[in-house]
């Protein structure tokens, strides 16, 4: 039967890759009647098919890889298994089930068996540093923010020229593309094709991304990199990862709860017996999962860790002065009603704060949902969710806020607030903070962050205290992890960076003299 008439949106069980692993776990799923597809951006057997001769897999002796993968495929047919052509680019569980996204589609399932193999791929140099910051390797998620600029496109297998074609011609794009594979490309063609070159590395140079190529330097926007397979720990977020490999019990769970992994995928020997063997025990396991239902929940771990909380509590003890709260606007769910699966943040960022606020009586922590609370959001200008705003029990408008968690190393410019706002102590110098007493006007200064940014606390800090300097300054730290739209809007690819009154500062290291200067030309009335 043709697959697309057997295409279903949810399955008991999808197998994602279609090799030895995949087709063992399939096989022994549509065994027990249970519905499964199998889903591989690539033709089926690509790899068995690549072994000239396979002496030592029982039964088939010295048979080729083709031969072996033509049984394979005929066990498969008489099975009646469906074959997606369609590559996974994530896998996310939630409340009851696990929801697929592949680049056409998305599905649902009640367990997925990851059988994808090993990625030979080494990254190009340059290229794990640059990722999200000008790397891309979905087109179809971050292609659109490209629309109407240049691009290289790098693929390593000939699949790529589809999501090229797709950026080029209906996104607008305009495609460079280097194919790392033999053979010729077809492209529309509106697409330029450069001649087979494995570019020596990847870097950033300003706003351009430059591909080091033996001809010279090519200057583009970005870098989109399309390779036969997603690092398991980009595949699936919360899954464990050892060198590369899959971490999985002798059940082939991973860490996600209903989320199996099979063959080469979880580790050495890279063998067909192995990756055979290791997709039935998934299949079985994914069978008992479907039977016994969710596995219990891990306890969750405290958001700060004991020693964190030790060194908080001396450090809030020793060093509060007057009493902070922190107004925090999540999104709790109802009574009865299953947690609301667009706010994750909102959760951790609780959770986060309710243990921060806990480590000292002087710290107070007012938690509001922003459904039911949505006037006060509202009057205080949260437009958006997790929202922590730091100020004095009852002060109107508190005027230092993150929006997005607070955690890593923002974390850090989280305390340094609070203890600002307990002790009244800035951290400004005399000459700014006199010149500040000329800002009569109001001063919107927007930071925009990442968790991982080492360098962006030391900018939140610089604005909040901007905001703690004056009461026409209001100042947020915005995670664009969380609020991607946001570095969208201001068109960057990298942080921290400044927004004043809704314009990016620009390019240049950022000191107190430079914002100063910005904030009294957006704030101070000229004579
Ligand atoms: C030349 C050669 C000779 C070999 N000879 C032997 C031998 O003699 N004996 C032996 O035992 N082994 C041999 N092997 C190794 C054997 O081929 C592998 O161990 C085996 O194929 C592993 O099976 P697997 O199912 O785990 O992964 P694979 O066969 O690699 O299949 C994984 C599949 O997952 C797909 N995939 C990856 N990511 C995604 C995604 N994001 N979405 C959808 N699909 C995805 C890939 O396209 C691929 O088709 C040989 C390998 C090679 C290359």
């Amino acid at each position: 039967m043709d697959p697309a008439e057997q295409k279903s949106s949810s399955y008991d069980v999808i197998v994602v890759g279609a090799g030895p692993a995949g087709i063992s776990a399939a096989i022994n799923v549509a065994n027990r009647k249970r519905s499964v597809v199998v889903l591989d951006g690539r033709a089926p057997f690509s790899k068995t098919r690549l072994a000239p001769s396979i002496p030592n897999y029982p039964g088939f002796q010295y048979s080729s890889g083709e031969e072996l993968a033509s049984a394979f495929q005929a066990h498969m047919e008489r099975f009646e298994i469906p074959f997606l052509r369609e590559k996974v680019s994530k896998v996310m569980p939630s409340e009851d089930e696990i929801v697929v996204f592949t680049d056409r589609d998305m599905y649902h399932a009640k367990a997925v068996v990851l059988a994808t193999g090993v990625s030979r791929e080494a990254d190009l140099e340059g290229e794990a540093e640059l990722v999200g910051r000008g790397v891309s390797y979905c087109a179809n998620c971050d292609g659109r923010l490209f629309a109407g600029r240049e691009v290289a496109f790098i693929s390593y297998i000939p699949e790529g020229e589809e999501e090229a074609a797709i950026l080029s011609e209906d996104l607008g794009v305009s495609v460079i593309y280097l194919p790392l594979y033999k053979g010729d490309p077809h492209l529309p063609e509106g697409v330029q094709v450069l001649p087979r070159e494995r570019p020596a590395r990847l870097r950033r140079e300003g706003d351009k991304i430059l591909v080091e190529l033996a001809s010279g330097p090519l200057a583009v926007d970005a870098v989109f990199v399309h390779k036969a397979s997603v690092a398991p720990g980009d595949l699936a977020e919360g899954i464990e990862v050892d060198d590369g490999h899959v971490v999985v019990d002798r059940g082939m769970s991973t860490a996600l709860p209903g989320v199996f992994a099979a063959g080469d995928s979880t580790g050495e020997p890279y063998q067909i017996a192995k990756a055979v063997g290791e997709g039935q025990v998934a299949a079985l396991g994914a069978l008992r999962y479907l039977r016994e239902g969710r596995r219990p929940e891990p306890e969750e771990p405290p958001a700060l860790a004991r020693e964190d909380r030790e060194n908080l509590t001396r450090i809030l003890r020793d060093r509060m002065v007057d009493p902070v709260q922190l107004t925090f606007f999540g999104q709790k769910a109802a009574a009865g009603e299953a947690p609301v699966p667009v706010c994750d943040e909102c959760r951790e960022a609780g959770r986060l704060l309710e243990e921060f606020a806990s480590l000292s009586d002087k710290l107070s922590l007012v938690a509001l949902d922003y459904r039911t609370d949505l006037a006060a959001a509202e009057e205080l200008g949260v437009v958006r969710i997790p929202a922590t705003l730091v100020g004095t029990p009852g002060q109107e408008g508190p005027r230092i806020r993150f929006f997005g968690v607070p955690a890593g190393y923002e974390f850090g410019a989280l305390l340094d607030d609070v203890l600002a706002v307990s002790t009244g102590v800035s951290r400004l110098s005399a000459e700014t903070l006199a010149a500040m007493a000329a800002v009569s006007r109001p001063v919107h200064l927007e930071v925009l962050t990442t968790p991982t940014c080492p360098r962006c606390p030391d900018v939140v800090r610089l604005a909040h205290s901007f905001a703690l300097a004056s009461p026409f300054v209001t100042a947020d730290m915005i995670a664009v992890s969380d609020f991607p739209e946001v570095a969208r809007a201001h068109n960057v690819l990298s942080v921290p960076q400044m927004v004043v009154d809704g314009a990016l500062l620009g390019a240049g290291p950022l000191d107190e003299g430079r914002l100063l200067a910005a904030v009294l030309s957006a704030g101070a009335l000229r004579p």
